[in-house]
């Protein structure tokens, strides 16, 4: 029986003590929605009530002063309240047009010492929302490439297209810096995956040491890990042995061994992904499949993977009908048009391997083998 008085939950409050007094005295009660213009959504209700929401692109790392401001705005001009959204946006909610054009037109105002935006208004409908992504180099310990790196490079070169809705249909992008995939990578627009093309180095000297070999062992989901003795220092000890044919540089005996590091200059590089999404309009939600097998790591600006992005989001601006999304018009097109269209090349790295006849079609698996 639970104690009187007693705290036995101390988690987050509930949810709904922060909503809007216009979200709260509509809760479930809405009836439709329209984007206004580029960063600008109305929300109607059915008692009449309006929620105006005025969307700013952020970043998944942002230094107190910024979030400061963020708040100070919220204060102004939304009773203190605001959200982020998955993909690192921030939405202001108002309950008037006119509060939404002030707010709209002192955001635009805000700048970084009168040059780029501060809080640049936009990522909605049919252009080029915030890219989901990942950790990357600093702060996880398996990925392949960058996250905030190329995230800011290839988002510098689709500005434009976060700022206007002049594409076909939403186009939505994700970074994942591992082929873990912590980032949507599968089911968007455009996804970008780092991937490992070689296998985790063996530290003998320490294997037996800092790791539990049959954790390593087991993390392994090829069965390419399995322990051996080896001779070190004219002595035998304890050591593990990779099967590299088995191998798919997922890192997860990494994960398990510190002694087993996988990043490599050379081997690490960047896939390109195209044709997922979780939208159901026109056709299923779908995979995404690869259509560019390996750039190499350019930081900082990552010339090479921008250019590409670029190139295949003004091919299909340019061909796709109203309303397609990437994959949709791919497959209306034909995979192979799509190839031609874009000139990328179709090599054997972007052919599945799966034994499932429908999955025979371009690599949706963890094998980039070079
Ligand atoms: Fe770490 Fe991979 Fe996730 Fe990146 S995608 S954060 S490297 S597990
Ligand atoms: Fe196995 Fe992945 Fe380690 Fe390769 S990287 S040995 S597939 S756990």
């Amino acid at each position: 029986k639970p104690m009187e008085g007693r705290i036995s939950d101390i988690g987050p409050r509930k949810y709904d003590e922060f909503f809007p007094p216009v979200i709260k005295n509509n809760f479930g009660k809405w009836l439709y929605h329209e984007i206004l213009e580029p960063g600008v959504l109305m929300h109607v209700a059915e008692s009449g009530d309006k929620c105006y929401t005025v969307r700013v692109g952020g970043t998944r790392t942002m230094s107190v002063t910024h979030i400061r401001e963020l708040c100070d705005i919220a204060d102004k001009f939304c009773n203190g309240c605001l959200r982020w959204t998955t993909r690192s946006n921030i939405e202001f909610m108002v309950d008037s047009e006119e509060g939404m054009k002030a707010l709209r037109d002192e955001l635009n105002s805000r700048t970084f010492d009168g040059g780029s935006f501060k809080f640049p208004v936009g990522g909605t409908g049919a252009g080029i929302s915030n890219m989901v992504h990942t950790q990357g180099w600093i702060h996880c310990h398996t990925p392949a490439t960058d996250a905030s790196g190329p995230v800011k490079a290839v988002m510098d070169a689709l500005f434009d297209d976060f700022k206007s809705m002049r594409l076909p249909a939403p186009m939505r992008i994700a970074l994942a810096c591992c082929i873990n995939m912590c980032g949507a990578v599968h089911c968007s627009d455009i996804g970008l995956v780092g991937i490992h093309r070689k296998p985790p180095m063996i530290d003998h000297e320490w294997t037996d040491q800092l790791c539990e070999i049959p954790l390593a062992v087991s993390a392994c989901p090829t069965a390419a890990v399995r322990p051996t003795k080896i001779e070190h220092d004219g002595k035998k000890i304890n050591s593990i042995a990779i099967k590299e044919d088995r191998c798919m540089y997922c890192g997860n005996c990494y994960t398990m061994c510190p002694a087993l590091p996988i990043s490599d200059g050379e081997g690490d590089g960047v896939a390109i992904m195209v044709g997922g999404k979780v939208s159901n309009r026109i056709s299923m939600p779908k995979f995404s499949k690869v259509v560019v097998g390996y750039i190499p790591n350019e930081p900082p600006r990552w010339p090479t993977l921008t250019k590409t992005v670029k190139h295949i989001i003004e091919v299909y601006a340019a061909n796709a009908n109203k309303y397609e999304r990437l994959g949709d018009w791919a497959e209306r097109i034909g995979w192979e048009s799509f190839f031609k269209l874009t000139g990328l090349e179709f090599t054997h790295h972007l052919i599945d391997d799966f034994r499932d006849p429908a999955y025979y079609t371009w690599r949706q698996s963890t094998q980039f083998k070079f």
